[in-house]
């Protein structure tokens, strides 16, 4: 029932203690050994449930496993670790912002990117080096078409208030994300599934993108 009592690594558990979390909320406390395990996940949860922490601690602490994974440097191109959509800018810029804090002192380097916002500014950044990419898929699909960023490397896929994303028409960009991912050489990709509510869209999204996956309502 506290943090400490889940297996996430030293540095993790430190911040999370610095961000004074004590017990993991219901959607944390069921999701995170599900998702520690390497099963995929669909989850119903609503904003404020603190599904950010949710995503992101298995994200983290499996990068922090994984960050010797061998990438191509000095290219033009960035090669995340993980993904992490999400519809909008402010929810982005949230994400962003708790992530760096969870993965302060690990190493795991945080990168968002969204439209509205000079493209070169977030080119440079990409270029210095990134482990978790926070993005909407508009921008994101225009940083893949010039080729800056590639998601050959992708291992944790997570999609964030993924309704809200259909409402605003988002899905043939989803889609277009998420073949990318589909393509050689693939690593072994984790899909986290976050929704407030589960219409058929999204149960077929579920069904596209998760494989053998746990669904959980909290
Ligand atoms: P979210 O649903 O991820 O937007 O989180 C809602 C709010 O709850 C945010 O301000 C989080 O920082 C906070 N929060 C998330 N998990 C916990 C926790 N286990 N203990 C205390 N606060 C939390």
């Amino acid at each position: 029932n506290t943090f400490a009592e889940i297996d996430l690594g030293d540095a993790l558990n430190q911040n999370i203690r610095r961000c004074k979390y004590v017990k993991p909320t219901p959607v944390q406390r069921y999701s995170i050994p599900i998702s520690l395990a390497g099963r995929d996940l669909m989850a119903c949860a609503q904003t404020g449930s603190g599904k950010t922490a949710a995503f992101c601690f298995p994200i983290i602490s499996g990068i922090m496993r994984e960050q010797y994974v061998q990438r191509p440097r000095g290219a033009r191109t960035a090669y995340p670790l993980a993904l992490i959509l999400s519809p909008t800018r402010e929810l982005s810029r949230q994400i962003h912002d708790e992530a760096k804090k969870f993965s302060y002192q690990t190493g795991v380097k945080v990168v968002v990117t969204y439209g509205g916002a000079p493209i070169n500014q977030q080119w440079r950044e990409l270029e210095r080096g990134v482990d978790i990419l926070v993005a909407t898929p508009g921008r994101l699909v225009d940083l893949l078409e010039r080729a800056r960023i590639s998601l050959q490397m992708i291992r944790y896929l997570a999609l964030d208030e993924a309704d809200r994303m259909l409402d605003m028409g988002f899905e043939p960009q989803i889609r277009k994300i998420v073949e990318q991912m589909d393509m050689p050489p693939q690593g072994v990709r984790q899909t986290m599934l976050f929704s407030a509510t589960f219409p058929k869209e999204i149960q077929r999204l579920a069904s596209d993108f998760l494989s053998n996956y746990i669904f959980l309502a909290v």
